[in-house]
């Protein structure tokens, strides 16, 4: 173990910054590139549930990495807070799924048997807990563990905890490419001139393929674009998350509402549209009819880092020894950031990881492009 090494780390999103804070509190010397503003990208565009259970629609790997990673939240989230005086605004107040079709509906039941943390509640159920949801609800899926933060607040506690803790942070500072001698990973040439350590960490988002493909490998990620929009009411319309095919509101501590989030594949276009809008508002209108009322506060849009697997890719490839992957967390990177810090910390400071990381090896992006040469 040589908790002595440096590691630098390319991307200051929740997974880059949460992997620097880790890794710098194991005694490790970190630095943090980005080409833009630390958490400027997905990691604040994000809606902050941690849905382990209402993201995940079969039992497996990612289920037990979303789960781990679930079980870490709370006491991450304190530590961050009691760090730097910043709360992440962590809210533990469940999720519930609701479905309004009778397709939906057959498949949040055929969760239940696998599911750990779920329970069925009637559509009478449901409106007792939440009288301003539509009539149209069939019943739903009441998901106790699935809390929420805020994602600009958690960034904002995590950049603070990286500056405390001694990580050199270098915004506005892009990686054009990975340094390698006597193949291996030593550094990064960026706008600034080359930077040598012991590890490379690979946490660029969306944006990773471009470092790799240099090295004949092509990740087989791209960017999936998500537009929300804020709204407020006068007076609360939700005690908790409500979330539906298509479609989740998610009531924030300032009394605002996040509406979300569309998924299309556009390349790196991160305009928000009026159509967008105006489908998001529509569909949450449906949920929760008396929003139609509501003020609108601002829409945005981000890159989510989609993996063609959906899982993320975490661990090394033998063929890049002294790079180490992190990044294709798509839709969840918000929940996986402490699991995935946990997780690459074990492997650089002790070599064995408290979870398999085989199922999300970077080795699968070589078998594939083997498939597809075949
Ligand atoms: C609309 C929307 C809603 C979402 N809701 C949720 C949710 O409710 N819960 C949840 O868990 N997840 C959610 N997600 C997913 C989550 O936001 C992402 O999985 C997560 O933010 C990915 O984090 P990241 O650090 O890998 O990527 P990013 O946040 O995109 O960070 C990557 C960083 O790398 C930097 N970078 C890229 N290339 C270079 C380079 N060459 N040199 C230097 N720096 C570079 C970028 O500037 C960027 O800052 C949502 C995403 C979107 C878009």
């Amino acid at each position: 173990m040589n908790v002595n090494a440096s590691a630098i780390v390319i991307g200051g999103g929740i997974i880059g910054s949460s992997i620097a804070y880790e890794l710098a509190k194991s005694g490790m010397k970190v630095t943090l590139l980005d080409k833009g503003a630390v958490g400027q990208e997905a990691s604040t565009a994000a809606a902050g549930m941690l849905g382990a259970q209402v993201e995940t629609h079969h039992p497996g790997a990612f289920y037990e990495l979303c789960t781990k990673s679930q079980e870490l939240y709370r006491p991450w989230s304190e530590e961050l807070f009691a760090y730097t005086g910043i709360s992440p605004q962590y809210i533990d107040e469940g999720i519930l799924r609701v479905a309004l079709t009778e397709e939906d509906e057959a498949e949040l039941r055929g969760r239940l048997p696998w599911i750990r943390h779920a329970q069925w509640v009637s559509p009478e159920e449901i409106r007792r807990r939440e009288p301003q949801l539509t009539e149209a609800v069939r019943g739903g899926l009441w998901f106790d563990r699935d809390h929420q933060v805020h994602p600009i607040h958690l960034m904002l506690a995590l950049r603070a905890s990286l500056v405390k803790r001694g990580v050199t942070i270098r915004e506005w500072t892009p990686v054009f490419r990975l340094l390698q001698s006597q193949g291996r990973i030593t550094g990064v040439q960026t706008s600034e001139g080359p930077l040598y350590a012991d590890h490379v960490v690979l946490a660029a988002g969306a944006w990773s393929p471009a470092l790799t493909e240099a090295f004949g490998m092509q990740l087989p990620m791209f960017p999936v674009q998500g537009q929300c929009l804020s709204i407020r009411t006068e007076a609360p319309m939700l005690t908790s998350t409500a979330f539906t095919k298509g479609c989740y509101i998610v009531p924030k501590q300032d009394g605002s509402c996040i509406v979300g989030a569309t998924q299309v594949e556009a390349g790196f276009d991160k305009r928000s549209t009026a159509e967008a809008v105006a489908r998001l508002q529509d569909k949450a209108v449906q949920l929760v009819p008396k929003l139609k009322e509501a003020e609108f506060l601002r829409t945005w849009t981000g890159l989510r880092p989609g993996s063609r697997d959906g899982l993320p890719f975490l661990g090394t490839w033998d063929q890049l020894p002294g790079l180490v992957f992190a990044t294709g967390h798509y839709r969840n990177g918000i929940l996986l950031a402490p699991v995935t810090a946990v997780l690459i910390r074990e492997l650089l400071t002790g070599g064995s990881t408290s979870l398999n990381l085989a199922p999300f090896s970077p080795e699968r992006a070589a078998e594939a492009a083997k498939a597809r040469a075949t």
